[in-house]
Parts: structure tokens; C-alpha cells; sequence
């Protein structure tokens, strides 16, 4: 018999309870959790008609005795304010939203998995008022809805190096959304993101505008070879990622020189000819580039598989997570 059980894909099983809070007058009401159920939305919500809205993922894990602890809650919750800021939400209230996720997670705690599974969380915030003629006027009313999925290993079936087109022609979104973490952005990375699977196989697409390498769809970009890494440094033409943040944190207790700022398309090729190049998000953590295809050429990345120096970093930070390295910065929060 083969031990490895089929597991549902990340994000496609939800917990059994759900957090909701609705902002209307000008303020945010009490929240509630309840069972997961269909919600009740104006077939003119703003959201619907203006894309107002945005959303944040992060995981909580179980520890060793047993107790659930979430992986810096506090950096996306700010990082969440920031979006709904942007897109004249209403904003949560970070002590609001921080207790609805533990309530989320105490309410459903027998269904938070065993290392290295997690419980992934799924703050949502949408506008909701009824006017379609509102193109011009931030929405009066919100929203606030916390999900949460039980997730299990992403490389469960082996960690496969990424096939990774170069676009050096589109943007992954407008300049002042780049920070946020809203729909649209993904809604405007998906047809490039499809086009590239179905004419080269690419897992995903890189953007660099103007030949300044970005991020991809859903994930920041790395560089890293024997001690030194490498990524854009932080400007608003993309997402701050929390990921991102603590694996430069642990390259740099490693010893790795890290460096910050923006450098180009061909700069990334030649480091790629012996270095090792990654993509990181809460999701996967830290994926593999294999390949990156420019310009209809294809350009290994180091040997072609994942680099050493990338499954290390990713271990590193995983065993933060899961309570068997000492958390030095409290990363892990109480749930
Ligand atoms: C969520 C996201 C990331 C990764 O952020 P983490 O905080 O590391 O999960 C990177 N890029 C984009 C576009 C994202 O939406």
C-alpha cells in the first residue's frame, strides 16, 4: 500500500465556523462566529460592480505540546489596513480582527491539522452597499468575513523546480495598487499567468516592467547563492510579503550578505547561471525556479532543480513555524 494519503488541494476545504463583522453608520458592529453558510449580498454590492476588496492569508500551526500559535498575525493585519486604506474600505479595527481570527481558530481547534499541515486563514473585507451608479464613491458599508482552511504539506508530492516566464512587456497591475492585496490584481495577472502555461508551461509569470524584475502573480522573488540573497527592495509596485521579510531576516542570522534594490532582467540571467532563484509566499513558503524562459529562450537556474541553499532556508523557517527552532523574533503569536 502507498502511505501517502490524497489530501484535498491548498485552499480547497474550508473549517466548519467563519467570523463576521459588518461596518455600516460609520461603524464597525460586533462580530459573530458562525457556521459556514452562504452570505446574503445586494445584487448591486459595490464589490460586485467596483472591486472593492481586498483579503490576507497567513497560517497558524500546531506546536509541539499541542497548543495552536499564528505566524505573525500582527504584520497582516497591518498590512490588510494598508490595502483597505488604499481602496477606501472601511478599516478593520486590528484588535477586532485579530480576536475574530482566534475565535475562528478556538472555535474550530480540533480541526487544525498536525504538522506540517496548518490552518490557513482568510481575512476578507468587500464593500457591500447597494448603487451601481457609486463608480466614483467608496462603499458606506463592509463586510469583514475570516475564513480558515485546514492546508497540508505544499510539496507533499516532492518540491518540483518552477518553469517561470520573464515578462518584461506587461505589469501585473496598476503602480499605486501594487502594495495591496485586493481581486483586481489577481483578476488582472490571470490571462498573461494563463497564456503562459499554455505556450511555454510555465508555472507562473514574472513580471518586470521596463526590465526591472517585480514579483510574480501571488509571490515575491529571490535570489540566493552561498551567502548572499538578493530581491527588489520595498517600493509600491508590489506586495510587502511576510514571507519574504522573515526569510531575509534568517539569511542575514545565517551570515548571507542581503541586498535590497531593484535590479534588471539580464542581471537575474546571469546570476541564474550559477546561483538559485525562488519565489516565496505564505502558501508554498519557498518555491524552486528551475527554468526561466525569456524571450522564447530557455535558461536553467543553476543545475535546473532546487537549489540547496533554498530547501535549507525553507527548512529553516518551516521549523520556526512548527515550534522546533527557537522563535527569536515572536513571530509565533498566541491564538
Ligand atoms: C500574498 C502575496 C505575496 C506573498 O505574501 P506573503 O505575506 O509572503 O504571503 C506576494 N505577492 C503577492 C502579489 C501576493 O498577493
Amino acid at each position: 500500500m502507498n502511505d501517502t494519503v490524497k489530501r484535498p488541494s491548498f485552499g480547497a476545504v474550508l473549517t466548519s465556523h467563519m467570523a463576521v463583522a459588518n461596518f455600516q453608520d460609520g461603524q464597525w458592529g460586533p462580530s459573530e462566529v458562525k457556521p459556514v453558510e452562504p452570505i446574503t449580498l445586494s445584487p448591486a454590492a459595490h464589490v460586485l460592480h467596483y472591486a472593492s476588496t481586498c483579503f490576507e492569508g497567513f497560517k497558524a500551526f500546531r506546536q509541539p505540546d499541542g497548543r495552536v500559535k499564528i505566524f505573525r498575525m500582527d504584520m497582516h493585519i497591518r498590512r490588510m489596513q494598508q490595502s483597505a486604506r488604499q481602496l477606501t474600505l472601511p478599516e478593520p479595527d486590528p484588535e477586532q480582527l485579530a480576536a475574530m481570527v482566534r475565535a475562528v481558530i478556538n472555535r474550530c481547534k480540533d480541526e487544525v491539522p498536525e504538522a506540517p499541515g496548518a490552518l490557513y486563514l482568510r481575512p476578507l473585507l468587500i464593500g457591500t452597499m447597494a448603487n451601481i451608479g457609486a463608480a466614483a464613491t467608496p462603499s458606506s458599508s463592509a463586510s469583514l468575513i475570516v475564513l480558515a482552511s485546514q492546508v497540508w504539506d505544499y510539496f507533499a508530492g516532492g518540491m518540483k523546480p518552477l518553469r517561470i516566464l520573464v515578462d518584461d512587456v506587461n505589469t501585473r497591475c496598476a503602480a499605486h495598487l501594487g502594495v495591496v492585496k485586493t481581486g483586481g490584481n489577481y483578476a488582472a495577472a490571470m490571462a498573461p499567468t494563463r497564456e503562459a502555461r499554455a505556450k511555454f508551461n510555465a508555472d507562473q509569470v514574472l513580471f518586470c516592467p521596463d526590465g526591472e524584475v517585480q514579483e510574480t502573480g501571488a509571490a515575491n522573488f529571490l535570489l540566493i547563492r552561498a551567502g548572499q540573497i538578493m530581491t527588489r527592495s520595498l517600493d509600491l509596485t508590489f506586495l510587502h510579503g511576510v514571507t519574504r521579510d522573515s526569510l531575509l531576516k534568517i539569511a542575514a542570522e545565517n551570515g548571507y550578505k542581503v541586498t535590497e534594490r531593484v535590479f534588471s532582467v539580464a542581471e537575474m540571467l546571469e546570476w541564474a547561471k550559477t546561483g538559485e532563484a525562488a519565489l516565496s509566499g505564505t502558501a508554498a513558503i519557498l518555491a524552486g525556479v528551475g527554468t526561466l524562459i525569456h524571450r522564447g529562450i530557455e535558461h536553467k537556474v543553476g543545475s535546473g532543480d532546487v537549489g540547496p541553499l533554498t530547501r535549507a532556508l525553507r527548512t529553516q523557517l518551516v521549523a520556526i513555524h512548527q515550534g522546533l527552532a527557537p522563535d527569536r523574533h515572536g513571530w509565533l503569536q498566541d491564538s
